[in-house]
């Protein structure tokens, strides 16, 4: 997680805001007050006991989660493979709901989502997990991991939204880790942050199984997915998944009609052969159509790949030119300095004239009114207010 940009939320500064908030009670008292399962301390947070949803029995006390494409058997006592739903006597249990170990203060444009909101406030948060292994993570300190080896905050549901308000925040981002794996904790959120007015926004790999995202599409304003690159190849050496589920996903965000965007990260002789790009881009505008937003990212040396060198620039923007030759409309080209080139700004399809300008996190320009590009009229897709 880079500092630019960031407002981080000190401990201190977080249970200060407690207090100032009329909460003047131990952190951890008032979550337990607010908790919606029953609540108990474990591993140095709160564990709210909060049955999972999507998984079934298979005998002999074992559990096969339905959450993900793994679907994994469980047997009683374990745990599996993001490490934060656990068997217990048969029953399955999220560990994470209302613990939390990553809070900040984000701009939306951050996560990224330039569609949504331009240069509002993203209330954002993470537990620990991922259903995934990516060799290039960036976040693998708390993605990698069990709760039991983060530092958790006690953050029930409501709290997080009430947070999120007083932090004048108009978007909940469930990012940095895997939000699938506390999917009962987001939802609980963002069903109670449409009632406040904020839209939740996710950051997902698109790593989830159809059901599950279906009820998530219906409490959730936008889904941002990272399609980390178009062979499975890749998915299988560099993430320990498929592809073929997340172009599955992508296809069901289209069909339930929620606003989404999509990152691609480009890194060095993994993924940056000009012809893999060209037909990622086929596939988007043909399955997807040409107003999905795409963004490319540039790797930065991570993690197990700490051998590769960062993408170079002229990659990026060769990309960038696939992108636009294929005939998408929103391409953008983030992690490139300086700030303030063109693959940051959001030109309109019809008139060519630039409807949102950026720089780096920062809103420099817009002109859009009611949807629509203010010098010649023409819809321009998202969520603008
Ligand atoms: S969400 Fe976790 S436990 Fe469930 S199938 Fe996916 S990796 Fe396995």
């Amino acid at each position: 997680m880079s500092a630019k940009g960031k407002i981080p939320i000190s401990r201190r500064g977080f249970l200060r805001a407690c207090v100032a908030g009329g909460a003047a009670l131990p952190l951890a008292a008032v979550a337990i007050r607010q908790a919606r399962g029953k609540a108990k301390v474990e591993y140095g947070g709160v564990f709210y006991e909060v049955e999972a949803r999507f998984w079934e029995g298979a005998g002999d006390k074992a559990v096969v989660c339905t959450l993900c494409p793994r679907k994994c058997t469980v047997p009683d006592g374990e745990r599996g493979y993001c490490g934060v739903r656990e068997n217990r006597g048969g029953k399955y249990y999220t560990q994470v709901w209302g613990n939390p170990c990553a809070l900040n203060v984000d701009p939306v444009e951050k996560k990224p989502v330039y569609h949504v909101l331009p240069g509002a406030r993203a209330f954002s948060l993470a537990t620990a997990g991922c259903n995934m292994k990516c060799k290039f993570c960036q976040n693998w300190t708390i993605s990698q991991v069990r709760p039991e080896k983060t530092r958790n905050y006690a953050l029930p549901a409501d709290a997080v939204v009430r947070f999120a308000a007083k932090y004048r925040c108009q978007v909940i981002a469930f990012t940095y880790s895997e939000p699938t794996v506390f999917y009962e904790y987001m939802y609980d959120t963002a069903k109670l942050a449409r009632k406040k007015n904020i839209k939740p926004v996710v950051v997902s790999n698109g790593f989830i199984s159809a059901e599950p995202m279906k009820e998530l599409c219906k409490v959730v304003s936008a889904v941002k997915i990272d399609l980390k690159a178009f062979t499975d190849k890749f998915y299988r050496d560099l993430t320990g998944a498929r592809l073929r589920p997340v172009l599955d996903t992508l296809v069901l965000l289209k069909k339930q009609g929620v606003w989404f965007e999509i990152v691609n990260l480009i890194i060095p002789r993994f993924n940056d052969k000009k012809d893999d790009i060209k037909a990622m881009c086929k596939w988007i505008k043909k399955e997807l159509g040409p107003d999905v937003p795409l963004h490319f990212s540039a790797f930065h040396p991570m993690y197990k790949l700490k051998n590769l060198p960062r993408t170079p620039k002229t990659t990026m923007f060769a990309a960038y030119d696939i992108a636009r030759a294929e005939g998408l409309h929103y391409v953008y080209v983030g992690n490139v300095h300086p700030a303030g080139h063109k693959a940051e700004k959001t030109y309109c399809p019809k008139c060519s004239k630039v409807v949102i300008g950026r720089s780096a996190y920062r809103i420099t320009e817009r002109h859009i009114k009611d949807g629509k590009c203010s010098f010649c009229g023409h819809p321009i897709p998202g969520v603008w207010s």
